[in-house]
């Protein structure tokens, strides 16, 4: 199945995910948790949540295990040991399911939901069309 190939900043570790889960629109989620914005010091994460099957990791990436979130589930948050990019988390939530980081990858597509927006700041803007979510829908 062809794909598409995002690598951090140094290299090291490569992520290949498939068209078909790229292609998802619902699946293209932006994040304004206070997690997420601290993990990558930006302004919110932007992710696909792809199927484990449809995702391939090459390199060796170091696992947080971030406890202090909004659901209580604990969240593992893969990174890169040498340059620091985040690669992909991994809930209970989303069983089956790696939230991967698109900021690995050239080309973005565009996000169909947010999540966390009581996070955002006031001057940035909604995605246009995109559904929001003052946290995480159950
Ligand atoms: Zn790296
Ligand atoms: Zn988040």
């Amino acid at each position: 199945m062809s794909s598409t190939t995002g690598k951090c900043l140094c290299e090291q570790i490569s992520v290949a995910v498939t068209k078909e889960a790229l292609g998802t629109a619902d699946k293209i989620v932006v994040c304004h948790c206070k997690n997420c914005r601290q993990t990558g010091g930006s302004l919110a994460s932007i992710n696909v949540i792809a199927p484990e099957s449809s995702v391939k990791i090459t390199g060796q990436p170091k696992i947080y295990q971030d406890t202090n979130t909004d659901s209580g589930k604990p969240i593992q948050r893969a990174f890169c040991g040498n340059c620091g990019s985040p690669i992909y988390t991994a809930s209970l939530s989303f069983p089956g399911m790696l939230i991967i980081k698109l900021g690995l990858f050239d080309e973005i597509p565009k996000p169909a939901t947010e999540l966390y927006c009581k996070g955002r700041p006031t001057w940035d803007k909604a995605i246009d069309g995109a559904k929001q979510f003052d946290s995480m829908p159950k």
